[in-house]
């Protein structure tokens, strides 16, 4: 999961939205309900679930 920080540039509301990172963002306000207004805010600070699984495989390279 990852939560995007969302602003609508009809209402300028800020939302923020939690999803999982295979689906596909959402565009449509939650608020105001106007149609493919949402934008991504990239100035905020993207929270990303870091789990396990993410490890560099570079380790495994040491095979002598
Ligand atoms: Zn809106």
């Amino acid at each position: 999961m990852a939560i995007y920080d969302f602003y609508c540039k009809k209402c300028k509301e800020n939302f923020t939205i939690e999803q999982s990172m295979k689906d596909e963002l959402p565009k449509d306000c939650p608020k105001c309900k106007a149609k493919n207004t949402l934008r991504q805010n990239y100035g905020a600070t993207p929270i990303l679930f870091k789990g396990e699984g993410f490890y560099c495989t570079d380790m495994k390279k040491t095979t002598n």
